[in-house]
């Protein structure tokens, strides 16, 4: 297989790494600092408005309709470089795209993709996690609107979101699956209260929690049909599950490269441990770094999506925090700072996020190797 660049891509590679020597904001990484959280739009806007995001999604949104190798450039580059990683709307972009009608396409899709619009998604719920299906919250019929009631936890950048994807009940009469739908619900209205969340590592910024009481969304931002937010979910969360939407490859890859230095720059510092955890982390990170160009270049043949999210989550986390044991092993004595330890803790959030590790493994199972259930 031959994953070295085109002409057109070696022109683009040159071009984004041109534009970065002028433009990389010097942003810490997204997982341990609020400060990156607090200049993420402005980072987003800028990438945007330089051309250099939404390489893969269709023009009339906003994108450049190039095949999705083009994103897996731009994140190689801003890690080369030390940029922040771009921002991961990837499996937004995707839930309305395939669920949305034409007019919700364009009507909510250019605001995403530019950065001008903040979301964040409202899917799990405090006994809702795994088990989403039994999610409670409720959006009931009133004239033209719908009225949300209930109560989302864990929603990423819930501070910062002017709307937030939410998945509610409007059908208790149904199958749980079947009777919930999604809607574009403004974060800006009484009726909605958030309270950020502190994370094991101080960041405040990532994520919240968020109440609806009586907030109001109009029946025309419902996304999909009524019944269809099941689906659409089952669409965003295995767009989720891909780490070269994610571009957290490359950012792997920049951790372990900042990790070599501090070894290199002073080698008597570190011991046969710490050394082996760092090569292992860089076999990993290589490893899934082959994975990733290897699933683009499924998807420039056609596929897309599907149970083999699950694989790539599994993968993903193994190699986070293989890359956060690293961190630890490494840097993680510094007493003056504390961004590897922060790295190191953020590293166990991701067997949660997205799906579990567990229910990554059934899904596995059931879907792929075609096990039994139970
Ligand atoms: C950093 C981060 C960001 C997040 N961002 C968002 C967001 O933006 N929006 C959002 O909606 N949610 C978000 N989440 C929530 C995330 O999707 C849930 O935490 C996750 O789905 C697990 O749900 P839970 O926490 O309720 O755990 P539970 O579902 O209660 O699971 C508890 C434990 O039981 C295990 N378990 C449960 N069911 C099974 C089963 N059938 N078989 C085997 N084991 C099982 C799980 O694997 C887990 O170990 C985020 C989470 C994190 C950590």
């Amino acid at each position: 297989m031959d994953f070295s660049d085109s002409p057109a891509e070696a022109e683009f590679r040159a071009r984004l790494r041109g534009w970065l020597a002028d433009n990389n904001p010097g942003l810490p990484a997204s997982s341990t600092s609020d400060e990156y959280w607090a200049g993420q739009a402005a980072w987003h806007q800028a990438l945007y408005d330089a051309g250099f995001f939404g390489m893969s999604w269709p023009v009339e949104i906003g994108g450049h309709g190039l095949p999705s190798v083009y994103e897996a450039i731009v994140d190689d580059e801003l890690a080369t470089a030390g940029a922040p990683p771009r921002p991961s709307l990837g499996y937004l972009v995707q839930g309305i795209l395939h669920h949305g009608s034409e007019g919700i396409r364009r009507r909510l899709l250019p605001g995403i993709v530019n950065g001008r619009d903040r979301w964040c998604q409202g899917f799990s719920e405090p006994e809702a996690g795994s088990d989403l299906a039994s999610l409670r919250t409720t959006a009931v019929r009133d004239g033209e609107d719908y009225v949300i009631t209930g109560h989302k936890v864990w929603t990423s950048y819930s501070d910062a979101a002017d709307w937030c994807l939410v998945l509610a009940r409007t059908d208790p009469g149904v199958p749980p699956h079947k009777g919930i739908s999604a809607f574009r619900v403004s974060m800006r209205q009484p009726g909605v209260q958030q309270q950020p969340l502190r994370m094991i590592n101080g960041i405040t910024r990532e994520f919240g929690e968020v109440l609806f009481d009586g907030a109001r969304a109009p029946a025309a931002d419902m996304i999909g049909e009524p019944g269809e937010g099941w689906r659409l979910a089952m669409t965003v969360v295995s767009h989720e599950r891909e780490p070269g939407e994610l571009g957290y490859v490359a950012r792997y890859r920049k951790a372990v490269k900042e990790l070599a230095a501090l070894v290199a720059g002073s080698p008597d510092d570190y011991g046969p441990e710490q050394r082996r955890e760092l090569a292992w982390a860089m076999v990993e990170s290589e490893m899934l770094r082959q994975h990733v160009c290897r699933r683009l270049s499924d998807r420039l043949d056609g596929s897309s999506g599907g149970p083999e999210g699950s694989v790539d989550k599994l993968l993903m986390t193994q190699v986070e925090q293989c890359v956060g044991h690293a961190a630890l092993s490494v840097g993680g004595a510094a007493a003056d700072d504390d961004t590897w330890l922060k790295l190191y803790l953020y590293s166990r959030a991701q067997s949660v996020m997205g799906g579990t590790s567990q229910i990554q493994r059934n899904l596995v199972a059931t879907r792929i190797l075609g096990l039994p259930a139970s």
